[in-house]
C-alpha cells in the first residue's frame, strides 16, 4: 500500500487549476457540438451576448438557442421556435426596463441567422467578419443554382476531392 505521505505529495503536485479548466473547457466542447458546432470558439462568435452571460444563437433551422456561458453545467439549452416566443419568455423571466426591452429587440434584429454546411455539416456565419475579409461571399457545390453552401474552402476542397475518389 502507498504510504499516505505519497498520496500528498502526489496530490499536490496536481494543479486543481488546470484540471478544472480542462473540465470546463470541455464541457463547454459538448455545449458547442450540441448546437452543432466544430468548437467552443465558433460557438460564441456566432451568437450574440445578451448579458450575465446569457447568450442567444439563431440556428439554421430558424429556432433560437438561449444558453449561459456561466450556468450551462445547471442550465440546458433554451430553445425557442420564434423570435416572439423568445421575448415573451424573457419578458416574463427578467425584469426589463423599456429602455433594455429595446435594446434587446435591437440585439436580436442583428442576430445573424446561420447556415449549415453541406459538406461537414457543422453551423456557421454567413456574415462572419473573416469570411468577410477573406472575400468568401458563398461557396456552393453547385455554383449555379447557389446550392450546397460550404462553411469554409476547405470543405469545398474536401467535397471535390471526395468525388474524385467516388468517381
Ligand atoms: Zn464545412
Amino acid at each position: 500500500m502507498g504510504s499516505m505521505e505519497d498520496w500528498e505529495s502526489a496530490l499536490d503536485d496536481i494543479d486543481w487549476n488546470d484540471v478544472l479548466e480542462e473540465v470546463d473547457g470541455e464541457l463547454l466542447e459538448n455545449l458547442a457540438r450540441e448546437l452543432r458546432f466544430g468548437t467552443y470558439e465558433a460557438l460564441r462568435k456566432s451568437s450574440r451576448p445578451l448579458g450575465d452571460g446569457f447568450q442567444i444563437t439563431r440556428l439554421s433551422d430558424g429556432n433560437w438557442a438561449f444558453w449561459n456561458e456561466q450556468t450551462y453545467v445547471q442550465e440546458d439549452i433554451r430553445y425557442f421556435d420564434t423570435v416572439q416566443h423568445f421575448l415573451h419568455f424573457a419578458l416574463e423571466q427578467f425584469n426589463l426596463g423599456e429602455e433594455e426591452v429595446r435594446e434587446l429587440i435591437q440585439l436580436l434584429d442583428q442576430t445573424p441567422r446561420l447556415k449549415r454546411c453541406a459538406v461537414c455539416d457543422l453551423h456557421f456565419n454567413p456574415e462572419d467578419e473573416a469570411r468577410r475579409e477573406l472575400g468568401i461571399e458563398g461557396i456552393y457545390l453547385d455554383e449555379e443554382n447557389q446550392e450546397g453552401e460550404c462553411c469554409s474552402p476547405q470543405c469545398a476542397v474536401e467535397a471535390v476531392l471526395h468525388e474524385m475518389k467516388e468517381g
